[in-house]
């Protein structure tokens, strides 16, 4: 277990994301956050396999997991990309069917690194 510090202008008001706890593997790099383990009661993304298109990675969490995840922006509207390991039923590539204005989006980006959402 490593204390990573998580840049705070990512986190401007949530303390529980000031510092990620983290189980980190040989290969991690250390500079981008992990997403906390999810919580009970936590909401659930409806993934879809279609994205709006390019888009800009405004956040990225560490490419070290298995799963990682990035905001994504789309000339001002914003979805949740994740990228995982193949298995059944999860497509290696999905989008976030939700979509988002910026402050909403940084909110739900919160909410997937804090566990509250996923
Ligand atoms: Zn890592």
């Amino acid at each position: 277990m490593t204390v990573h510090p998580i840049r705070r202008a990512s986190a401007p008001a949530d303390s529980a994301l000031t510092l990620g706890i983290v189980d980190e593997g040989e290969d991690c790099p250390g500079v981008a956050p992990h997403p906390a383990i999810p919580l009970v009661g936590r909401h659930e993304f409806r993934w879809i396999t279609e994205s709006l298109g390019p888009g800009r990675v405004v956040e990225h969490t560490c490419g070290c997991a298995m799963t990682s995840y990035e905001l994504i922006s789309h000339a001002g509207v914003y979805q949740i990309c994740r990228r995982t390991l193949p298995r059944a039923g999860v497509p290696a590539l999905s989008w976030t069917a939700e979509r988002w204005r910026r402050s909403d989006a940084y909110e739900w980006w919160h909410r997937l690194l804090s566990g509250r959402a996923r």
